[in-house]
């Protein structure tokens, strides 16, 4: 893999990592190895990526902020490309702002405040990128970031550019059809609403605060496990079945949000995979219902 990295590295601006640790580069702070992790600093590296990838007959697999993923302890084979701060620049144009899909969405909120443009307030702590952001459809408090996107322009695994719009990504709870495409986010173009700075601030802090109080943001978290099923909360189930605390190695059902497995220090993915299947068991035994996952499982693992 060494050899390769300095083949890939001489033929692009960004960074080639052999062998790192993607414990790094999640919010859970748990996965093993990536052979190759690699971070473009531009679309054209991007596209050089891809064909290297097509050459060489490597496995690829594309990550963001890495906060909705569970990786494997024993990582990922082939080429992680993360998409980072260095394809995220912003820009604002009248009501519409321009991001490159490595821009963290509190950035993008922060430029729209200064802007005077609002929308954004209800995504302050999720600590995603942009592309992650629409690739999930993200969303809190009954809004979701698909319903402010105007455009989404990908680079699909063959290294073409393709615009699409709100309507042709059938964005839907937690769901984008970017999840079904072999593409690859590189710029997304969200349409917001003209307010005052003030007013989107203090909104912003309202939220803010609700989740410090309901949410465990003291540990290392990948945010919510699983999707809440039609007309209720997954949380609500999960705390009702009497799995709050839950414990298996470092990996534990939180006290203070039943949908979120908190990291204690030293969890490992087979942890978190026995404590949801485990958490899983016991809501279908009490209510019949087999929750969903909303986080992604990445590498090889063989569960899902
Ligand atoms: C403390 C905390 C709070 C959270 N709160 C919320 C919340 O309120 N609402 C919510 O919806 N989520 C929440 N999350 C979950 C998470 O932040 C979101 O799912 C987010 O959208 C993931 O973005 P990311 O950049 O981290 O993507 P990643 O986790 O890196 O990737 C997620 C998926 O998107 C794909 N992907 C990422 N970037 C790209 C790209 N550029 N092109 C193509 N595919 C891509 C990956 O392959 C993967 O399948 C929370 C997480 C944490 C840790």
């Amino acid at each position: 893999m060494n050899r390769l990295a300095e083949e890939l590295a001489a033929r692009i601006a960004g960074r080639v990592l052999p062998n790192e640790p993607l414990k790094e580069h999640t919010t859970w702070r748990i996965g093993g190895p990536a052979d190759l992790l690699v971070e473009p600093a531009s679309r054209e590296d991007l596209k050089m990526i891809l064909r290297f990838v097509r050459e060489k007959g490597l496995p690829f697999t594309v990550i963001g902020n890495g906060s909705n993923l569970l990786v494997s302890d024993t990582g990922i084979r082939g080429v992680v490309v993360k998409i980072g701060e260095r394809m995220g620049a912003i820009s604002v144009a009248g009501r519409s702002i321009t991001a490159g899909a490595g821009a963290k969405l509190g950035r993008v909120a922060a430029v729209a405040q200064e802007a005077g443009l609002g929308g954004l307030e209800f995504t302050v702590g999720i600590p995603a990128t942009i592309g992650g952001a629409v690739t999930m459809n993200a969303g809190a408090n009954g809004s979701m970031i698909g319903d402010l996107v105007e455009t989404v322009t990908v680079v699909d695994y063959a290294g073409q550019e393709k615009v699409f719009n709100r309507a042709e990504l059938a964005f839907g709870y937690r769901y984008s059809r970017l999840q079904q495409l072999k593409a690859i986010v590189v710029e997304v173009v969200l349409g917001l609403t003209p307010d005052d700075p003030e007013a989107i601030r203090r909104r912003s802090q309202e939220y803010l605060q609700k989740r410090r109080r309901t949410q465990p943001l003291e540990y290392p978290s990948a945010g919510s496990v699983f999707k809440n099923p039609p007309g209720d909360a997954a949380g609500r189930l999960i705390e009702l079945a009497g799995a709050k605390g839950l414990r298996i190695g470092d990996a534990m059902v939180s006290e203070k949000h039943a949908n979120f497995i908190v990291n204690l220090g030293a969890a490992k993915a087979s942890d978190v995979l026995l404590l949801i299947e485990r958490v899983r068991g016991m809501v279908r035994a009490k209510f019949g219902i087999t929750l969903e996952l909303e986080v992604k499982i990445l590498g090889d693992s063989g569960a899902g």
